[in-house]
Protein backbone atom coordinates (compact mmCIF):
# COMPACT_ATOMS: atom_id res chain seq x y z
CA UNK A 1 0.00 0.00 0.00
CA UNK A 2 0.87 3.29 -0.95
CA UNK A 3 1.60 5.17 2.58
CA UNK A 4 -0.26 8.42 0.83
CA UNK A 5 -3.13 6.12 0.47
CA UNK A 6 -3.17 4.98 4.03
CA UNK A 7 -2.98 8.41 4.83
CA UNK A 8 -6.09 9.32 2.98
CA UNK A 9 -8.19 6.31 4.64
CA UNK A 10 -6.90 7.75 7.89
CA UNK A 11 -8.08 11.14 7.25
CA UNK A 12 -11.22 9.72 6.25
CA UNK A 13 -11.79 7.75 8.87
CA UNK A 14 -10.97 10.74 11.23
CA UNK A 15 -13.75 12.43 9.31
CA UNK A 16 -16.22 9.79 10.20
CA UNK A 17 -15.39 9.64 13.55
CA UNK A 18 -16.15 13.75 13.84
CA UNK A 19 -19.30 13.51 11.89
CA UNK A 20 -20.12 10.93 13.90
CA UNK A 21 -19.34 12.65 17.51
CA UNK A 22 -21.24 15.92 15.53
CA UNK A 23 -24.37 13.64 14.83
CA UNK A 24 -24.11 12.79 18.46
CA UNK A 25 -23.95 15.74 20.27
CA UNK A 26 -27.33 17.05 18.04
CA UNK A 27 -28.65 13.98 19.22
CA UNK A 28 -28.33 14.00 22.44
CA UNK A 29 -29.15 18.12 22.67
CA UNK A 30 -32.10 17.54 21.17
CA UNK A 31 -33.26 14.55 22.77
CA UNK A 32 -32.63 15.96 26.39
CA UNK A 33 -34.54 19.35 24.93
CA UNK A 34 -37.09 20.50 27.55
CA UNK A 35 -39.13 21.53 24.55
CA UNK A 36 -40.85 19.17 22.12
CA UNK A 37 -38.85 19.02 18.69
CA UNK A 38 -41.10 17.38 15.95
CA UNK A 39 -40.11 16.76 12.24
CA UNK A 40 -42.93 17.26 10.01
CA UNK A 41 -43.33 16.23 6.21
CA UNK A 42 -44.83 19.05 3.88
CA UNK A 43 -48.32 17.12 4.31
CA UNK A 44 -47.73 17.87 7.81
CA UNK A 45 -47.41 14.16 8.92
CA UNK A 46 -45.17 13.32 11.77
CA UNK A 47 -41.72 11.97 10.87
CA UNK A 48 -39.69 12.68 13.87
CA UNK A 49 -40.37 13.33 17.48
CA UNK A 50 -37.81 14.08 20.32
CA UNK A 51 -38.05 12.32 23.55
CA UNK A 52 -39.92 15.13 25.39
CA UNK A 53 -43.07 14.61 22.83
CA UNK A 54 -43.81 11.36 25.24
CA UNK A 55 -42.80 13.11 28.79
CA UNK A 56 -44.82 16.13 27.97
CA UNK A 57 -47.66 14.36 25.97
CA UNK A 58 -48.52 11.33 27.66
CA UNK A 59 -47.84 8.92 24.49
CA UNK A 60 -45.62 6.04 24.00
CA UNK A 61 -42.36 7.26 22.34
CA UNK A 62 -42.73 7.22 18.46
CA UNK A 63 -46.62 7.60 18.74
CA UNK A 64 -46.95 10.30 17.04
CA UNK A 65 -44.96 9.32 13.81
CA UNK A 66 -46.82 8.87 10.76
CA UNK A 67 -49.84 10.98 12.40
CA UNK A 68 -51.19 14.37 11.61
CA UNK A 69 -50.15 17.07 13.96
CA UNK A 70 -53.95 18.66 13.96
CA UNK A 71 -55.36 15.07 14.97
CA UNK A 72 -55.03 15.98 18.26
CA UNK A 73 -55.50 20.08 18.71
CA UNK A 74 -57.80 21.44 20.69
CA UNK A 75 -61.16 22.32 18.06
CA UNK A 76 -61.18 25.65 18.91
CA UNK A 77 -58.07 26.12 18.04
CA UNK A 78 -57.09 23.60 14.92
CA UNK A 79 -57.92 26.73 12.46
CA UNK A 80 -55.51 28.73 13.63
CA UNK A 81 -53.13 26.06 13.78
CA UNK A 82 -53.67 24.84 10.12
CA UNK A 83 -53.40 28.55 9.19
CA UNK A 84 -50.22 28.78 10.82
CA UNK A 85 -48.86 25.32 8.87
CA UNK A 86 -50.13 26.21 5.64
CA UNK A 87 -48.15 29.50 6.13
CA UNK A 88 -44.91 27.83 7.28
CA UNK A 89 -44.91 25.48 4.22
CA UNK A 90 -46.00 28.49 1.67
CA UNK A 91 -42.61 30.07 2.93
CA UNK A 92 -44.39 33.09 5.09
CA UNK A 93 -42.14 33.85 7.95
CA UNK A 94 -42.37 32.12 11.40
CA UNK A 95 -44.81 33.29 13.78
CA UNK A 96 -45.29 32.01 17.46
CA UNK A 97 -48.90 30.25 18.30
CA UNK A 98 -50.33 28.77 21.34
CA UNK A 99 -53.07 26.00 21.58
CA UNK A 100 -54.02 23.37 23.34
CA UNK A 101 -53.15 19.77 22.94
CA UNK A 102 -55.06 16.95 24.13
CA UNK A 103 -52.70 14.74 26.59
CA UNK A 104 -52.94 10.99 26.62
CA UNK A 105 -55.36 11.18 29.84
CA UNK A 106 -57.37 13.26 28.15
CA UNK A 107 -56.86 16.72 29.50
CA UNK A 108 -55.92 19.78 27.54
CA UNK A 109 -51.95 20.92 27.59
CA UNK A 110 -51.37 24.62 26.19
CA UNK A 111 -48.22 24.58 23.80
CA UNK A 112 -46.50 27.81 22.72
CA UNK A 113 -45.54 26.09 19.03
CA UNK A 114 -43.01 27.73 16.88
CA UNK A 115 -42.16 26.60 13.48
CA UNK A 116 -39.13 26.62 10.72
CA UNK A 117 -39.37 25.87 7.38
CA UNK A 118 -36.51 23.43 6.79
CA UNK A 119 -37.94 21.40 3.43
CA UNK A 120 -34.81 22.73 1.41
CA UNK A 121 -32.39 21.76 4.07
CA UNK A 122 -30.70 18.75 2.65
CA UNK A 123 -30.10 16.89 6.03
CA UNK A 124 -33.80 17.91 7.53
CA UNK A 125 -36.08 18.19 4.41
CA UNK A 126 -38.80 19.09 6.48
CA UNK A 127 -40.73 21.39 8.59
CA UNK A 128 -39.22 21.65 12.50
CA UNK A 129 -41.93 22.41 14.93
CA UNK A 130 -40.13 23.18 18.55
CA UNK A 131 -43.32 22.89 21.16
CA UNK A 132 -42.98 24.00 24.64
CA UNK A 133 -44.98 23.32 27.65
CA UNK A 134 -46.97 26.63 28.91
CA UNK A 135 -49.91 25.32 30.68
CA UNK A 136 -48.91 26.17 34.13
CA UNK A 137 -48.50 29.84 32.75
CA UNK A 138 -51.79 29.64 31.55
CA UNK A 139 -53.08 28.60 34.12
CA UNK A 140 -51.90 31.03 36.27
CA UNK A 141 -52.85 33.67 33.32
CA UNK A 142 -56.57 32.44 33.31
CA UNK A 143 -56.86 32.61 36.90
CA UNK A 144 -55.76 36.28 37.12
CA UNK A 145 -58.35 36.58 34.22
CA UNK A 146 -61.23 35.20 36.59
CA UNK A 147 -59.60 37.68 39.59
CA UNK A 148 -59.80 40.43 37.66
CA UNK A 149 -63.34 39.82 36.07
CA UNK A 150 -65.57 37.70 38.82
CA UNK A 151 -66.39 37.97 42.12
CA UNK A 152 -64.85 34.89 44.21
CA UNK A 153 -67.35 34.97 46.79
CA UNK A 154 -70.02 34.17 44.78
CA UNK A 155 -68.35 33.42 41.77
CA UNK A 156 -71.03 35.97 39.66
CA UNK A 157 -69.20 38.33 37.20
CA UNK A 158 -67.62 41.23 39.30
CA UNK A 159 -68.31 44.90 38.59
CA UNK A 160 -65.16 44.96 35.60
CA UNK A 161 -67.27 42.52 33.50
CA UNK A 162 -70.76 44.08 34.06
CA UNK A 163 -69.08 47.18 33.02
CA UNK A 164 -67.73 45.51 29.46
CA UNK A 165 -71.00 43.09 28.95
CA UNK A 166 -73.48 46.25 29.44
CA UNK A 167 -70.90 48.59 27.05
CA UNK A 168 -71.25 45.85 24.60
CA UNK A 169 -74.58 45.67 25.06
CA UNK A 170 -75.60 49.25 24.50
CA UNK A 171 -72.96 49.10 21.52
CA UNK A 172 -75.38 46.21 19.88
CA UNK A 173 -78.27 47.87 20.76
CA UNK A 174 -77.59 50.82 19.07
CA UNK A 175 -78.06 48.75 15.70
CA UNK A 176 -80.51 46.45 16.32
CA UNK A 177 -82.97 48.97 17.93
CA UNK A 178 -82.94 46.32 20.96
CA UNK A 179 -83.89 47.33 24.29
CA UNK A 180 -81.85 46.82 27.78
CA UNK A 181 -83.05 46.96 30.94
CA UNK A 182 -80.27 47.31 33.76
CA UNK A 183 -81.86 45.72 36.83
CA UNK A 184 -80.10 47.21 40.73
CA UNK A 185 -80.18 45.32 43.18
CA UNK A 186 -79.39 46.55 47.02
CA UNK A 187 -79.97 44.23 50.23
CA UNK A 188 -82.00 46.09 52.74
CA UNK A 189 -80.25 47.12 56.05
CA UNK A 190 -77.07 44.67 55.30
CA UNK A 191 -74.74 46.19 57.39
CA UNK A 192 -76.80 45.64 60.38
CA UNK A 193 -76.98 41.90 59.64
CA UNK A 194 -73.41 41.64 59.06
CA UNK A 195 -72.51 43.75 62.69
CA UNK A 196 -75.18 41.84 64.32
CA UNK A 197 -74.66 38.28 63.11
CA UNK A 198 -70.89 38.70 61.95
CA UNK A 199 -69.21 38.85 58.34
CA UNK A 200 -69.31 34.92 58.03
CA UNK A 201 -72.85 34.70 58.20
CA UNK A 202 -73.41 38.07 56.20
CA UNK A 203 -70.92 36.28 53.21
CA UNK A 204 -73.25 32.90 53.07
CA UNK A 205 -76.35 35.18 53.21
CA UNK A 206 -74.81 36.91 50.07
CA UNK A 207 -73.87 33.94 48.46
CA UNK A 208 -77.56 32.48 48.77
CA UNK A 209 -78.62 35.44 47.38
CA UNK A 210 -76.64 35.33 44.25
CA UNK A 211 -77.95 32.03 43.74
CA UNK A 212 -81.14 32.93 43.80
CA UNK A 213 -80.64 35.79 41.73
CA UNK A 214 -79.28 33.74 39.34
CA UNK A 215 -82.86 31.93 39.02
CA UNK A 216 -85.00 35.06 38.39
CA UNK A 217 -82.67 35.65 35.15
CA UNK A 218 -82.88 34.44 31.68
CA UNK A 219 -79.48 32.68 30.28
CA UNK A 220 -79.06 35.64 27.79
CA UNK A 221 -78.75 37.85 30.63
CA UNK A 222 -75.58 38.24 33.24
CA UNK A 223 -76.11 38.60 36.94
CA UNK A 224 -73.29 40.28 38.68
CA UNK A 225 -72.11 41.51 42.24
CA UNK A 226 -70.94 44.73 41.74
CA UNK A 227 -70.68 46.28 45.88
CA UNK A 228 -70.44 44.23 48.92
CA UNK A 229 -74.46 43.97 49.34
CA UNK A 230 -75.31 45.04 45.37
CA UNK A 231 -76.16 42.88 42.55
CA UNK A 232 -77.32 44.31 39.10
CA UNK A 233 -78.93 42.25 36.43
CA UNK A 234 -78.23 43.28 32.89
CA UNK A 235 -81.56 42.29 31.12
CA UNK A 236 -81.51 41.67 27.22
CA UNK A 237 -84.22 41.98 25.01
CA UNK A 238 -86.70 43.78 27.71
CA UNK A 239 -88.85 44.77 24.79
CA UNK A 240 -91.81 44.05 27.19
CA UNK A 241 -91.84 45.78 30.16
CA UNK A 242 -93.84 42.79 31.81
CA UNK A 243 -91.13 40.65 31.41
CA UNK A 244 -88.36 43.40 33.28
CA UNK A 245 -91.43 43.97 35.99
CA UNK A 246 -91.63 40.16 36.29
CA UNK A 247 -87.98 39.43 36.72
CA UNK A 248 -88.14 42.65 39.62
CA UNK A 249 -90.91 40.72 41.60
CA UNK A 250 -89.31 37.79 41.21
CA UNK A 251 -86.18 38.97 42.95
CA UNK A 252 -88.16 40.30 45.82
CA UNK A 253 -89.83 37.55 46.41
CA UNK A 254 -87.23 35.50 46.05
CA UNK A 255 -85.04 37.42 49.02
CA UNK A 256 -87.78 37.44 50.78
CA UNK A 257 -87.85 33.87 51.63
CA UNK A 258 -86.01 32.99 55.08
CA UNK A 259 -82.37 32.48 55.06
CA UNK A 260 -81.53 29.47 57.02
CA UNK A 261 -79.43 31.12 60.49
CA UNK A 262 -76.87 29.31 62.20
CA UNK A 263 -79.66 29.23 65.47
CA UNK A 264 -82.61 30.82 63.61
CA UNK A 265 -83.71 32.05 60.55
CA UNK A 266 -82.72 35.69 58.74
CA UNK A 267 -85.19 37.71 57.22
CA UNK A 268 -83.84 40.02 54.20
CA UNK A 269 -85.59 42.39 51.71
CA UNK A 270 -84.07 44.19 48.81
CA UNK A 271 -84.46 47.60 46.88
CA UNK A 272 -84.40 47.70 43.24
CA UNK A 273 -83.55 50.29 40.93
CA UNK A 274 -84.58 49.85 37.03
CA UNK A 275 -83.62 51.96 34.18
CA UNK A 276 -83.94 51.33 30.16
CA UNK A 277 -82.36 51.89 27.52
CA UNK A 278 -83.12 54.12 25.32
CA UNK A 279 -85.82 55.27 26.79
CA UNK A 280 -83.99 56.31 30.21
CA UNK A 281 -80.36 56.79 29.21
CA UNK A 282 -78.33 56.89 25.77
CA UNK A 283 -75.05 55.01 27.41
CA UNK A 284 -74.17 52.16 29.59
CA UNK A 285 -72.53 55.22 32.01
CA UNK A 286 -76.20 56.93 32.20
CA UNK A 287 -77.75 53.54 32.76
CA UNK A 288 -75.61 52.54 35.53
CA UNK A 289 -76.45 55.81 37.17
CA UNK A 290 -79.78 56.00 36.57
CA UNK A 291 -80.63 52.53 37.48
CA UNK A 292 -78.53 53.53 41.05
CA UNK A 293 -81.06 56.48 41.23
CA UNK A 294 -83.91 54.39 41.18
CA UNK A 295 -82.68 52.08 43.82
CA UNK A 296 -81.92 54.96 46.13
CA UNK A 297 -85.69 56.39 45.52
CA UNK A 298 -86.86 52.27 46.20
CA UNK A 299 -84.93 53.03 49.53
CA UNK A 300 -86.76 56.19 50.37
CA UNK A 301 -90.10 54.74 49.36
CA UNK A 302 -89.65 52.37 52.63
CA UNK A 303 -87.61 49.72 51.29
CA UNK A 304 -88.64 45.95 49.74
CA UNK A 305 -90.38 47.43 46.48
CA UNK A 306 -88.43 48.41 43.03
CA UNK A 307 -89.23 51.64 41.13
CA UNK A 308 -88.42 52.77 37.90
CA UNK A 309 -85.97 55.38 36.67
CA UNK A 310 -88.23 58.38 36.04
CA UNK A 311 -87.05 62.12 34.64
CA UNK A 312 -87.89 63.81 37.78
CA UNK A 313 -85.53 61.44 39.47
CA UNK A 314 -82.98 62.47 37.17
CA UNK A 315 -83.68 66.26 37.88
CA UNK A 316 -83.28 65.72 41.44
CA UNK A 317 -79.28 63.68 40.79
CA UNK A 318 -78.72 66.37 38.12
CA UNK A 319 -79.39 69.08 41.26
CA UNK A 320 -77.10 67.14 43.56
CA UNK A 321 -74.02 66.81 41.55
CA UNK A 322 -74.58 70.77 40.85
CA UNK A 323 -74.83 71.02 44.44
CA UNK A 324 -71.87 68.86 45.39
CA UNK A 325 -69.83 70.28 42.89
CA UNK A 326 -70.37 74.03 44.27
CA UNK A 327 -69.91 72.96 47.74
CA UNK A 328 -66.27 71.97 46.73
CA UNK A 329 -65.88 75.37 46.37
CA UNK A 330 -68.18 77.17 48.03
CA UNK A 331 -66.03 78.20 50.96
CA UNK A 332 -62.88 78.90 48.97
CA UNK A 333 -65.15 81.38 47.17
CA UNK A 334 -66.40 82.74 50.04
CA UNK A 335 -70.41 82.04 50.08
CA UNK A 336 -70.73 80.58 53.14
CA UNK A 337 -72.07 82.75 55.90
CA UNK A 338 -73.42 82.50 59.38
CA UNK A 339 -76.55 84.14 60.41
CA UNK A 340 -77.60 84.31 64.57
CA UNK A 341 -81.66 83.37 65.53
CA UNK A 342 -81.63 85.37 69.13
CA UNK A 343 -82.50 82.81 72.29
CA UNK A 344 -84.61 84.23 74.80
CA UNK A 345 -85.15 83.83 78.86
CA UNK A 346 -89.11 83.11 78.80
CA UNK A 347 -88.83 84.86 82.01
CA UNK A 348 -87.81 87.93 81.12
CA UNK A 349 -87.81 88.11 77.36
CA UNK A 350 -84.48 88.98 77.46
CA UNK A 351 -81.97 88.28 74.77
CA UNK A 352 -80.16 85.58 76.56
CA UNK A 353 -77.70 84.79 72.96
CA UNK A 354 -78.47 82.96 69.77
CA UNK A 355 -77.91 79.94 67.55
CA UNK A 356 -75.40 80.25 64.69
CA UNK A 357 -76.98 79.55 61.43
CA UNK A 358 -74.88 78.89 58.24
CA UNK A 359 -75.83 79.93 54.89
CA UNK A 360 -75.16 79.59 51.49
CA UNK A 361 -75.01 81.62 48.39
CA UNK A 362 -74.77 79.93 45.27
CA UNK A 363 -73.73 81.94 42.55
CA UNK A 364 -76.63 80.15 39.99
CA UNK A 365 -78.96 78.72 42.63
CA UNK A 366 -79.04 81.63 44.79
CA UNK A 367 -79.71 80.63 49.02
CA UNK A 368 -79.56 76.95 49.45
CA UNK A 369 -81.25 75.87 52.74
CA UNK A 370 -79.05 74.15 55.02
CA UNK A 371 -81.36 71.00 55.49
CA UNK A 372 -80.73 70.27 51.44
CA UNK A 373 -76.57 70.84 51.87
CA UNK A 374 -75.80 69.21 55.33
CA UNK A 375 -76.56 65.99 54.63
CA UNK A 376 -74.81 65.82 51.04
CA UNK A 377 -72.27 67.32 52.95
CA UNK A 378 -72.18 64.66 55.47
CA UNK A 379 -72.24 62.01 52.67
CA UNK A 380 -69.29 63.71 50.54
CA UNK A 381 -66.73 63.60 53.62
CA UNK A 382 -67.10 67.64 53.23
CA UNK A 383 -68.69 68.58 56.19
CA UNK A 384 -65.57 68.55 58.63
CA UNK A 385 -63.98 71.20 56.69
CA UNK A 386 -67.58 73.05 56.79
CA UNK A 387 -68.06 72.37 60.20
CA UNK A 388 -64.14 73.79 61.50
CA UNK A 389 -65.07 77.35 59.18
CA UNK A 390 -68.25 77.41 61.08
CA UNK A 391 -66.88 77.05 64.51
CA UNK A 392 -63.95 79.20 63.47
CA UNK A 393 -66.40 81.67 62.22
CA UNK A 394 -68.82 81.92 65.14
CA UNK A 395 -65.81 82.14 67.58
CA UNK A 396 -64.47 84.97 66.04
CA UNK A 397 -67.52 87.01 66.01
CA UNK A 398 -68.01 85.88 69.85
CA UNK A 399 -64.83 87.92 69.77
CA UNK A 400 -65.88 91.02 67.98
CA UNK A 401 -68.97 91.36 70.35
CA UNK A 402 -67.02 90.41 73.46
CA UNK A 403 -64.33 93.15 72.11
CA UNK A 404 -67.64 95.75 72.36
CA UNK A 405 -68.56 94.95 75.82
CA UNK A 406 -71.37 92.35 74.73
CA UNK A 407 -71.37 88.79 75.71
CA UNK A 408 -74.10 86.87 74.11
CA UNK A 409 -73.73 82.98 74.62
CA UNK A 410 -73.84 81.23 70.75
CA UNK A 411 -74.81 77.68 70.29
CA UNK A 412 -73.14 76.26 67.00
CA UNK A 413 -74.76 73.01 65.60
CA UNK A 414 -72.30 69.90 65.03
CA UNK A 415 -73.79 67.60 62.78
CA UNK A 416 -73.94 63.80 63.54
CA UNK A 417 -70.95 62.60 61.24
CA UNK A 418 -68.47 65.57 62.02
CA UNK A 419 -69.54 64.78 65.78
CA UNK A 420 -68.68 60.73 65.15
CA UNK A 421 -65.44 61.08 62.78
CA UNK A 422 -63.42 64.07 63.77
CA UNK A 423 -62.21 65.32 67.06
CA UNK A 424 -64.71 67.81 67.80
CA UNK A 425 -62.85 68.42 71.53
CA UNK A 426 -59.65 69.36 69.90
CA UNK A 427 -61.63 71.69 67.24
CA UNK A 428 -63.16 73.46 69.54
CA UNK A 429 -60.17 74.34 72.32
CA UNK A 430 -58.41 75.13 68.94
CA UNK A 431 -60.90 77.36 67.67
CA UNK A 432 -61.37 78.99 70.77
CA UNK A 433 -57.95 79.73 71.91
CA UNK A 434 -57.30 81.13 68.51
CA UNK A 435 -60.01 83.35 68.87
CA UNK A 436 -59.25 84.17 72.33
CA UNK A 437 -62.90 83.56 73.81
CA UNK A 438 -64.08 82.34 77.76
CA UNK A 439 -65.51 78.55 76.58
CA UNK A 440 -68.99 79.69 78.29
CA UNK A 441 -69.82 81.89 75.87
CA UNK A 442 -69.57 79.07 73.17
CA UNK A 443 -72.40 76.29 73.12
CA UNK A 444 -73.00 73.53 71.41
CA UNK A 445 -75.80 71.63 69.84
CA UNK A 446 -75.73 67.94 69.06
CA UNK A 447 -78.59 65.97 67.39
CA UNK A 448 -80.06 63.77 69.33
CA UNK A 449 -79.43 60.62 66.65
CA UNK A 450 -76.13 61.40 66.81
CA UNK A 451 -75.32 61.31 70.28
CA UNK A 452 -77.50 58.17 70.96
CA UNK A 453 -75.71 56.58 67.56
CA UNK A 454 -72.94 55.05 69.90
CA UNK A 455 -73.88 56.35 73.07
CA UNK A 456 -70.76 55.31 75.16
CA UNK A 457 -68.65 56.60 72.73
CA UNK A 458 -70.57 60.25 73.02
CA UNK A 459 -70.24 60.31 77.03
CA UNK A 460 -66.56 60.39 76.61
CA UNK A 461 -66.36 63.24 74.08
CA UNK A 462 -69.01 65.47 75.81
CA UNK A 463 -67.34 64.81 79.15
CA UNK A 464 -64.24 65.79 77.33
CA UNK A 465 -66.04 69.02 76.00
CA UNK A 466 -67.42 69.75 79.45
CA UNK A 467 -63.82 69.83 80.69
CA UNK A 468 -62.63 72.55 78.02
CA UNK A 469 -65.80 75.09 79.61
CA UNK A 470 -68.26 74.47 76.63
CA UNK A 471 -72.05 74.03 77.39
CA UNK A 472 -73.71 71.17 75.08
CA UNK A 473 -77.73 71.05 74.31
CA UNK A 474 -79.30 67.96 72.49
CA UNK A 475 -81.09 69.43 69.49
CA UNK A 476 -84.25 68.15 67.52
CA UNK A 477 -84.98 66.69 71.23
CA UNK A 478 -88.04 64.00 71.08
CA UNK A 479 -87.60 63.04 66.91
CA UNK A 480 -84.73 60.37 67.80
CA UNK A 481 -84.67 57.24 70.47
CA UNK A 482 -82.86 58.40 73.43
CA UNK A 483 -82.19 55.91 75.90
CA UNK A 484 -82.89 57.06 79.18
CA UNK A 485 -80.30 55.40 81.31
CA UNK A 486 -77.89 56.75 79.00
CA UNK A 487 -79.41 60.34 79.23
CA UNK A 488 -78.77 60.54 82.68
CA UNK A 489 -75.02 60.13 82.58
CA UNK A 490 -74.29 62.55 79.76
CA UNK A 491 -72.99 65.65 81.29
CA UNK A 492 -75.30 67.57 78.90
CA UNK A 493 -76.55 71.15 80.02
CA UNK A 494 -79.82 71.48 78.10
CA UNK A 495 -82.44 70.02 75.60
CA UNK A 496 -84.36 71.36 73.04
CA UNK A 497 -87.74 70.25 71.45
CA UNK A 498 -88.16 70.03 68.32
CA UNK A 499 -90.30 72.70 66.54
CA UNK A 500 -92.48 69.65 64.87
CA UNK A 501 -93.69 69.29 68.71
CA UNK A 502 -94.21 72.80 69.50
CA UNK A 503 -95.86 73.99 66.13
CA UNK A 504 -99.17 71.90 67.17
CA UNK A 505 -98.62 72.72 70.96
CA UNK A 506 -101.58 74.38 71.53
CA UNK A 507 -104.51 72.16 69.27
CA UNK A 508 -102.64 68.88 69.31
CA UNK A 509 -103.29 66.93 72.54
CA UNK A 510 -100.30 64.61 71.70
CA UNK A 511 -97.77 67.21 70.78
CA UNK A 512 -98.96 68.97 73.54
CA UNK A 513 -98.24 65.93 76.20
CA UNK A 514 -94.79 64.99 74.85
CA UNK A 515 -93.84 69.00 75.12
CA UNK A 516 -95.34 68.92 78.82
CA UNK A 517 -93.01 65.32 79.55
CA UNK A 518 -89.81 66.35 77.76
CA UNK A 519 -89.80 69.77 80.05
CA UNK A 520 -90.63 66.99 82.94
CA UNK A 521 -87.45 65.12 81.61
CA UNK A 522 -85.50 67.58 81.49
CA UNK A 523 -85.75 69.37 85.31
CA UNK A 524 -86.01 65.24 86.95
CA UNK A 525 -82.63 65.39 85.19
CA UNK A 526 -81.79 69.00 86.23
CA UNK A 527 -81.10 69.96 82.59
CA UNK A 528 -82.63 73.59 80.76
CA UNK A 529 -84.91 73.38 78.19
CA UNK A 530 -85.68 75.60 74.81
CA UNK A 531 -88.37 75.09 72.80
CA UNK A 532 -87.66 75.59 69.42
CA UNK A 533 -89.55 77.13 66.53
CA UNK A 534 -91.89 79.13 68.56
CA UNK A 535 -94.30 81.37 66.89
CA UNK A 536 -97.37 82.34 68.53
CA UNK A 537 -97.84 83.76 71.71
CA UNK A 538 -100.30 80.81 72.80
CA UNK A 539 -97.12 78.86 71.85
CA UNK A 540 -95.00 80.94 74.23
CA UNK A 541 -97.50 80.85 77.17
CA UNK A 542 -98.00 76.94 76.63
CA UNK A 543 -94.30 76.35 77.13
CA UNK A 544 -93.76 79.22 79.78
CA UNK A 545 -96.54 77.22 81.82
CA UNK A 546 -95.05 74.08 82.04
CA UNK A 547 -91.46 75.41 83.17
CA UNK A 548 -89.37 75.75 79.88
CA UNK A 549 -86.98 78.31 80.32
CA UNK A 550 -85.90 79.45 76.82
CA UNK A 551 -87.26 79.62 73.40
CA UNK A 552 -86.12 80.36 70.29
CA UNK A 553 -88.33 81.42 67.24
CA UNK A 554 -89.80 84.05 65.16
CA UNK A 555 -91.81 85.67 67.44
CA UNK A 556 -88.39 86.56 68.90
CA UNK A 557 -86.53 87.08 65.72
CA UNK A 558 -85.62 85.26 62.76
CA UNK A 559 -82.39 84.21 62.05
CA UNK A 560 -80.40 87.67 61.33
CA UNK A 561 -77.22 89.00 60.01
CA UNK A 562 -74.35 89.51 62.87
CA UNK A 563 -74.64 93.32 62.54
CA UNK A 564 -78.36 92.88 62.54
CA UNK A 565 -77.81 90.71 65.88
CA UNK A 566 -75.71 93.31 67.72
CA UNK A 567 -78.39 95.94 66.85
CA UNK A 568 -80.97 93.48 68.55
CA UNK A 569 -78.95 92.98 71.97
CA UNK A 570 -78.18 96.20 72.13
CA UNK A 571 -81.87 97.37 72.00
CA UNK A 572 -83.20 94.48 74.01
CA UNK A 573 -80.45 95.19 77.02
CA UNK A 574 -81.91 98.69 76.41
CA UNK A 575 -85.32 97.50 77.16
CA UNK A 576 -84.41 94.85 79.78
CA UNK A 577 -82.93 97.88 81.81
CA UNK A 578 -85.83 99.99 81.16
CA UNK A 579 -87.68 97.14 82.59
P1 LIG B 1 -81.79 73.46 63.89
O1 LIG B 1 -80.46 73.42 64.51
O2 LIG B 1 -82.89 72.80 64.61
O3 LIG B 1 -82.09 74.99 63.64
C1 LIG B 1 -83.34 75.56 63.77
C2 LIG B 1 -83.96 75.75 62.43
O4 LIG B 1 -85.30 76.17 62.62
C3 LIG B 1 -83.29 76.81 61.59
O5 LIG B 1 -83.46 76.45 60.24
C4 LIG B 1 -84.15 78.02 61.89
O6 LIG B 1 -84.11 79.00 60.87
C5 LIG B 1 -85.51 77.39 61.95
N1 LIG B 1 -86.44 78.16 62.76
C6 LIG B 1 -86.16 78.92 63.84
N2 LIG B 1 -87.27 79.47 64.34
C7 LIG B 1 -88.30 79.07 63.56
C8 LIG B 1 -89.70 79.29 63.58
O7 LIG B 1 -90.25 80.00 64.42
N3 LIG B 1 -90.45 78.69 62.65
C9 LIG B 1 -89.88 77.89 61.71
N4 LIG B 1 -90.68 77.33 60.82
N5 LIG B 1 -88.56 77.64 61.64
C10 LIG B 1 -87.77 78.23 62.58
P2 LIG B 1 -82.27 76.48 59.24
O8 LIG B 1 -81.39 77.65 59.47
O9 LIG B 1 -82.84 76.28 57.89
O10 LIG B 1 -81.44 75.20 59.66
C11 LIG B 1 -81.97 73.94 59.52
C12 LIG B 1 -81.08 72.92 60.14
O11 LIG B 1 -79.82 72.84 59.46
C13 LIG B 1 -80.71 73.24 61.58
O12 LIG B 1 -81.73 72.83 62.43
C14 LIG B 1 -79.46 72.46 61.75
O13 LIG B 1 -79.74 71.13 62.03
C15 LIG B 1 -78.84 72.54 60.38
N6 LIG B 1 -77.80 73.59 60.40
C16 LIG B 1 -77.92 74.93 60.28
N7 LIG B 1 -76.73 75.52 60.37
C17 LIG B 1 -75.83 74.55 60.60
C18 LIG B 1 -74.42 74.53 60.80
O14 LIG B 1 -73.74 75.56 60.85
N8 LIG B 1 -73.82 73.32 60.99
C19 LIG B 1 -74.54 72.17 60.97
N9 LIG B 1 -73.92 71.02 61.16
N10 LIG B 1 -75.87 72.15 60.79
C20 LIG B 1 -76.50 73.33 60.62
MG1 LIG C 1 -79.64 73.72 66.18
MG1 LIG D 1 -83.35 72.04 66.27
Amino acid sequence: MKPSFLKRVKELLRKDGEVQEREDRFRALVQNSFDIITIHDVTGATVYESAAASRILGYPQGGLIGKSPFASVHPRDIQRAREAFANLTSGGSPVPIELRYRHADGSWIWLEVLGNNLLNHPGVAGIVLTSRDITERKHAEERAQYLANYDVLTGLPNRTLMQDRLNQAVAQAKHTKERIALVHVDVDRFKMINESLGHYAGDVILKAAADRLKKCRRDTDTVARVGGDEFTILVRDAGRLGAVTGCASKILSEIAQPFPGKSQDVFVSASIGISMYPDDAKSADELTKHADAAMHSAKTLGRNNYQFFTQALNVEVQERMVLETGLRLALKRDEMYLVYQPKIDLSTRAVIGAEALIRWRHPELGLVPPSRFIPLAEESGMVGEIGEWVLRAACRQIRQWQNMGLSPRIAVNVSARQFQQYDVSQLVRTAISEARISPESLELELTESAVMHDAEASIVTVEKLRQLGVGIAIDDFGTGYSSLSYLKRLPVESLKIDQSFVRDISNDTNDAAIVRAIITLARSLEMKVTGEGVETEAQMEFLKAYGCQFAQGYLFGKPMTAAEFTGHIQSSEISAAAG
